[in-house]
């Protein structure tokens, strides 16, 4: 299992390729809120999301990676893994389901990386990448059950609490759960009060669902917010969030479209939906924490075209 010390040796591996990401807090969002709210900023990322710290990890500690790396994703998890990729000249194969994005191939495409466009959902995506890593040699990267990436990731928290030792709680965005099994390895060790609070999408609650019912279980996937579209719930995150997490929020797209908008006009700040659903969560149970100090990842700001032009003729 991951501890500190593991998150320790990430800071270290990844620190020559990433700068700290900073963290701000803006009054016009603090008298919203009624708390003094934390804004840490992933979405400067040099691939504009979290992820890419659980990318550079894995690969910057993977004894064989001249054989190759292959993922399935269609979003930030392909573009993490390309990055570190081209940064330690390794081999990268992304699968993605039929009909992707084309800003999505291209971005993953200008990191060097290969993409091959198989089955009709990630289900079947997933499978094709096992198939090409069993015939090429190349090693499957899981998008969560991968110890290295939540080490990686979990540099987050480090940086976020070293710096607000007093933070009385942390909410995370979950798709899968690595991010929020990352915060509760870093505050167990650092920060105990800290209270470790996850939030997803109603409308995709596997995580939810498997961390309230203590066992993996699948959920419909109808949210329209990208990083948080998973239908199934992954081992890793969930046995640390288990213990780990203080509260699990499960809060609507239409609120996080509002916390989104609400990031763009008092925080000057471009998130993707999943970038804002940590905002969504806090202001959902706002009264709870008024006058505390608090902390919301602003995890990426990956925005599609469509979403960017519905953002600005909402805001
Ligand atoms: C992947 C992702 C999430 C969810 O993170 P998990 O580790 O999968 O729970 C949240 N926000 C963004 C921008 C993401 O790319």
């Amino acid at each position: 299992m991951t501890d500190i010390r593991d998150v320790l040796e990430a800071r270290r591996l990844i620190a020559g390729h990433l700068p700290e990401t900073p963290m701000w807090s803006y009054p016009v969002l603090d008298a919203i809120v009624g708390a003094r709210v934390h804004v840490k900023h992933e979405n400067v990322q040099p691939t504009g999301a979290f992820k890419v710290r659980g990318g550079i990890n894995l690969l910057a500690r993977m004894p064989d990676r001249g054989r190759g790396v292959v993922a399935y994703s269609t979003g930030n998890h392909a573009q993490s893994v390309a990055y570190a990729a081209r940064l330690y000249g390794v081999a990268c194969s992304i699968v993605m389901p039929e009909n992707p994005n084309p800003a999505k191939v291209a971005a993953v495409e200008a990191l060097g990386a290969t993409v091959t466009v198989a089955g009709a959902t990630m289900v079947e995506a997933a499978d094709h990448a096992r198939a090409m890593s069993d015939d090429q040699g190349r090693r499957l990267i899981s998008p969560a059950d991968e110890p290295d990436i939540i080490a990686g990731v979990a540099t987050l928290y480090l940086e976020m609490l070293a710096a607000r030792p007093g933070l009385d709680a942390v909410f995370v965005p979950v798709g899968s759960g690595t991010g929020a099994a990352a915060a509760c390895l870093v505050a167990d060790a650092l920060a105990p009060r800290c209270r470790v609070i996850a939030v997803q999408s109603a409308s995709a609650p596997a995580a939810h669902d498997s961390w309230a019912s203590k066992e993996l279980v699948t959920r419909p996937c109808e949210t329209v917010v990208d990083g948080l579209a998973t239908g199934s719930a992954f081992e890793t995150p969930q046995a640390v969030m288990r213990d780990g997490l203080s509260d699990f929020l499960l809060v609507g797209d239409d609120d996080i479209r509002r916390a989104q908008r609400m990031l763009l006009t008092q925080a000057h700040t471009l998130a993707e939906g999943a970038g804002a659903a940590a905002l969504a969560g806090l202001l959902a149970v706002r009264e709870e924490f008024a006058g505390r100090e608090v902390a919301v990842v602003c995890t990426g700001a990956n925005a599609g075209p469509a979403e960017l032009e519905r953002l600005l003729a909402a805001a």
